[in-house]
């Protein structure tokens, strides 16, 4: 099962409300996970959990967020994916033992998660669900009835292969971690009442709160009554940082790594251009997710920027319509052209990744008929050939349009005129991380912990690095 979220953890002191900072935060990661969304309070005494299928929106209103009393709090919005979809698997997900109660949000994927539940369930342990957090709940239960906190998590991370961006609820401190190779972004900043941790640091701007830094791969935060402390429970030579979050996933406003993302994406426009000269008379995005590249392309080439689709922004999900003509609808509800814009024009069409192709083909064929004379289809990330093992939504190799078709290949199935994709080290260098330390798994089919069947770069952990 994928899963891609977004995690918040808030903890204020003067028993200031976190429910409604975390209410909006996860308003800010919406983009991240728009399945089910969830937030767990505790007041000091007690917790409170309130989750649900949907918007963030659609599962609280006012009173409800006026209902979760507490000075500390973690909130979860989950990515909606095709199997797992359902309440069970709403996360913060929130768990009793002997010592009080544990809630944790996680953002990530585990690779190993059969072996660690088949092991468990050898135990007698009982799960209510089929996701990878649980394994992780119990797996921290099973060390805290052990060991004290910071021992119970590093012997967790032992445990864990894969991606993990934690924030957890422990009685009434909020513990954060994110896995030794830093795949999945996370990130905190101080508030007038306290800390927020999220994600993205967009949460943390909306809340008129200040960015820290980045959580380190490898390290776990405790945050308690105003203060916080930092424990390093382990180094990783090199880290695997998602090179998706910057081409597709995050928010271009948000700083991950160090880096904002506009930036990032603006480098790439330009690097597109260079690896690949084009005349044309315009320059235009794919909406949303190919604005940013087609600034930067325009302003390398000179090539005017100019926008020849429009998107419908409060389309959700539209049932499939049977028939050629209604097919036509769907995508026209999603996606028109502006005409004039681009009647008897060559256009560079510039968009993030091509998956499977056939959104791409769809929005040509729409050009077209449009009256585009030429579309010379820019694509922002290399040919994605391998699927994303560690959180990101991908669909299996025989559907990845490029894993078996070379350039000339795609470019027939999406009928363009011509199609570039930026290379791996064009990428490399627009992002401004070494190769060593990004995850290009989707890209090079090469990943950085071991997934049977793939190839791997061998940068998981072994015990004697922690
Ligand atoms: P397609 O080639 O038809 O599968 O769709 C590719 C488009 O989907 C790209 O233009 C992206 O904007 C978008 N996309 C890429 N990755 C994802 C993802 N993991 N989840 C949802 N949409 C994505």
């Amino acid at each position: 099962m994928h899963e891609e979220c977004g995690v918040v953890g808030v903890s204020f002191k003067d028993e200031a409300p976190a429910a409604l900072s975390i209410y909006y935060a996860l308003y800010a990661l919406q983009h991240r996970g728009q399945e089910s969304a969830g937030i767990t309070v505790h007041d000091g005494t007690c917790v409170k959990t309130l989750k649900g299928m949907g918007l963030v929106p659609d599962v609280f209103d006012k009173s409800d967020v006026d209902k979760l009393k507490g000075y500390v709090g973690i909130g979860h919005v989950r990515y909606s994916t095709a199997g797992g979809s359902n309440i069970e698997n709403c996360q913060p997900l929130l768990i009793s033992y002997k010592s009080g109660n544990i809630a944790i949000a996680h953002n990530g994927n585990l690779v190993n998660y059969n072996e660690l539940r088949e092991e468990l369930e050898k135990e007698g342990r009982i799960f209510r669900s089929d996701s990878d957090t649980e394994v992780i709940a119990h797996l921290l239960v099973k060390n805290l009835m052990q060991y004290e906190l910071g021992e119970s998590v590093k012997e967790l991370l032992k445990k864990l292969e894969g991606s993990y961006s934690l924030t957890i609820l422990l009685g009434n401190k909020l513990v954060v971690v994110r896995d030794p190779l830093g795949i999945k972004p996370l990130c905190f900043g101080k508030m007038d009442n306290g800390y927020i941790v999220a994600s993205e640091s967009v949460a943390i701007d909306i809340l008129n709160g200040e960015l820290i830094r980045d959580v380190r791969p490898g390290e776990m935060i405790v945050f308690n009554n105003g203060t916080y402390e930092s424990y390093q429970l382990s180094r990783s030579e090199n880290y695997a940082h998602c090179v998706f979050e910057y081409i597709y996933f995050a928010r271009p406003d948000s700083i991950i790594d160090g880096r904002l993302v506009y930036d990032v994406r603006m480098r790439i426009g330009a690097e597109l251009f260079e690896e690949h000269d084009t005349n044309a008379d315009i320059v235009s995005p794919v909406p949303d997710s190919g604005i940013t590249y087609a600034i930067g392309f325009s302003k390398r080439s000179g090539i005017d920027y100019l926008e020849g689709l429009m998107k419908n922004r409060y389309i959700g999900r539209t049932f499939i319509m049977p028939g050629q003509d209604m097919r036509e609808t769907a995508v026209r509800l999603k996606l028109n052209t502006v005409k004039p814009n681009i009647d008897g024009k060559s256009v560079v069409l510039i968009d993030d990744s091509i998956v499977r192709g056939t959104t791409s083909r769809r929005i040509i064929d729409l050009m077209r008929k449009s009256g585009t004379r030429e579309v010379h289809m820019r694509v922002a990330s290399p040919p994605i050939i391998s699927p994303c093992y560690l959180g990101i939504d991908m669909p299996t190799r025989k559907e990845l349009v490029a894993a078996y078709k070379a350039v000339k290949g795609v470019e027939a199935v999406i009928n363009a005129d011509s199609l570039g994709y930026i290379s791996v080290e064009g990428l490399v260098k627009s992002v401004g991380i070494q190769q060593e330390d990004l995850c290009l798994g989707c890209l090079t089919g090469i990943y950085p912990v071991e997934i049977p069947g793939e190839r791997c770069a061998k940068r998981q952990l072994k015990l004697s690095e922690f």
